[in-house]
């Protein structure tokens, strides 16, 4: 993969940076977790300190493909000044007047952001085609191109797909990280081997399992997605989350397991709520006790000390997904209790543990975890997953040699 030193020496060339900035906010427009712009400092920072030009790129939520002023990154570039400890200009474009202007007025180790790139269609659109003029109109910003985003670079986008035909390109320190942490959890990792899958849909994570069934030693399932196993299994789960339509895959993965050795752990027990409320009755039954008129929001305590234990040996631990609706106090235990062993294995054993998806990155932020306490916090929870399921990312491949 090329990396930013291939680009040669940047002093006063202009260089596009594609990061991924797309943070939430809440409804008076304040950023919640701040993650991706403080994952995206390192790069920007090191092309401004090389005395480049820096034009920063990014998208934010999902407009539709025009200017909408719920989505402008304007308060993006606020923090980006904030932790980059420097001035950072704003352009109110994307390609328009404002970005040229602003261009050209930047000095070697200044740095601007663009407005959000979705306000623009070409930046989504399916064909090369739609997204020509617009890769085209952003390469003219620019001597050369660092694509950063990783949470992006599973998407066959202007900004970071075609863009990469119209500029040197190079991939900045962010995704080569990822791009590192990622492969030594497909190539040849420390054993034991652990995974933990939880989330809303078993659906979203089928890939995932598919090809880590092949290579780690044990799976743990919690989240909405065990009850499609549990199920599978012949258990009644009452009005839990349940994908019918996934039932005789998930058998095949049962099966799969037995056959090449891999241990599923799945719950012993589990809280069940009512309705989906924090302030819904709930209690702890047995994983073959659900009610019918109850719904499981979480792993129990029973079950969190046994995913502790088979993840206290482990020396790779791969992470995705909340092991319940933790954003509901009485149904973040689960959660808690796996980011907790990951934690210590990461403290006492140096153990690889790697948390992808933003839910779950989310959820170890409010527990009040910092990121070094991991091996590493992924910042594209998709671009993980596609990675790990072992598909072609189409940003990732025009970045090689
Ligand atoms: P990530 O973003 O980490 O990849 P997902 O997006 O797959 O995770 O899933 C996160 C969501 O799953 C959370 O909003 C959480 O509330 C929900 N969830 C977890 N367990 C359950 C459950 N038992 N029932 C309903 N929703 C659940
Ligand atoms: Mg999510």
């Amino acid at each position: 993969m090329k990396t930013i030193a291939d680009l040669g020496d940047l002093r006063g060339r202009r260089v596009l940076v594609r990061s991924d900035l797309n943070v939430p906010l809440d409804d008076a427009g304040a950023i919640t977790d701040d993650g991706r712009v403080r994952a995206s400092v390192p790069t920007i920072k090191d092309l401004a300190d090389q005395g480049a030009r820096v034009i920063v790129c990014a998208h934010l939520g999902r407009p539709k493909g025009e200017p909408d002023p719920q989505f402008s990154l304007r308060p993006v570039a606020t923090r980006l000044e904030e932790l980059l400890g420097q001035p950072v200009a704003f352009a109110t474009d994307t390609v328009g007047e404002s970005a040229r202007q602003a261009v050209g007025a930047l000095e070697d180790g200044q740095v601007v952001l663009l407005e959000n790139l979705r306000f623009n269609a070409g930046e989504t659109a399916k064909t090369a085609d739609g997204r020509r003029e617009f890769a085209e109109q952003l390469a003219a910003l620019a001597d050369a191109f660092v694509s950063d985003g990783f949470g992006v670079v599973h998407r066959e986008q202007a900004s970071v797909f075609d863009i990469t035909q119209l500029l040197p390109s190079a991939a900045g320190g962010l995704v080569e990280t990822e791009v590192g942490v990622l492969r030594r959890l497909t190539e040849d990792p420390q054993r034991p081997y652990a995974v933990v899958l939880g989330g809303a849909k078993v659906s979203d994570k089928l890939g995932v399992i598919d090809n880590l069934l092949a290579k780690a030693d044990r799976l743990l399932i919690g989240g909405g997605m065990v009850f499609t196993f549990l199920k599978a299994q012949g258990l009644e789960v009452g009005q839990s989350l349940l994908e019918e339509d996934q039932l005789d895959v998930v058998r095949g993965y049962l099966q799969t397991a037995e056959d090449t050795g891999v241990e599923i752990v799945l719950p012993t027990d589990i809280v069940v709520a009512t309705e989906f409320s924090a302030d819904a009755d709930h209690e702890v039954v047995a994983a073959d006790q659900i009610p019918a008129d109850r719904m499981g929001l979480d792993i129990g305590p029973d079950s969190s000390r046994v995913f502790a234990d088979k993840l206290a040996d482990a020396r790779t631990v791969f992470w995705n997904g909340p092991m319940g609706a933790f954003e509901m106090a009485p149904y973040a235990d689960g959660t808690r209790a796996v980011a907790r062993a990951l934690v210590d294995i990461t403290a006492e054993h140096d153990a690889l543990t790697v948390v992808g998806g933003g839910d779950s990155a989310a959820a170890v932020r409010q527990f009040g975890h910092r990121d070094d306490e991991f091996g590493h916090i992924s910042t594209g929870g998709g671009a993980s997953l596609e990675f790990l399921e072992g598909k072609t990312l189409p940003g990732l491949d025009v970045l090689e040699d």
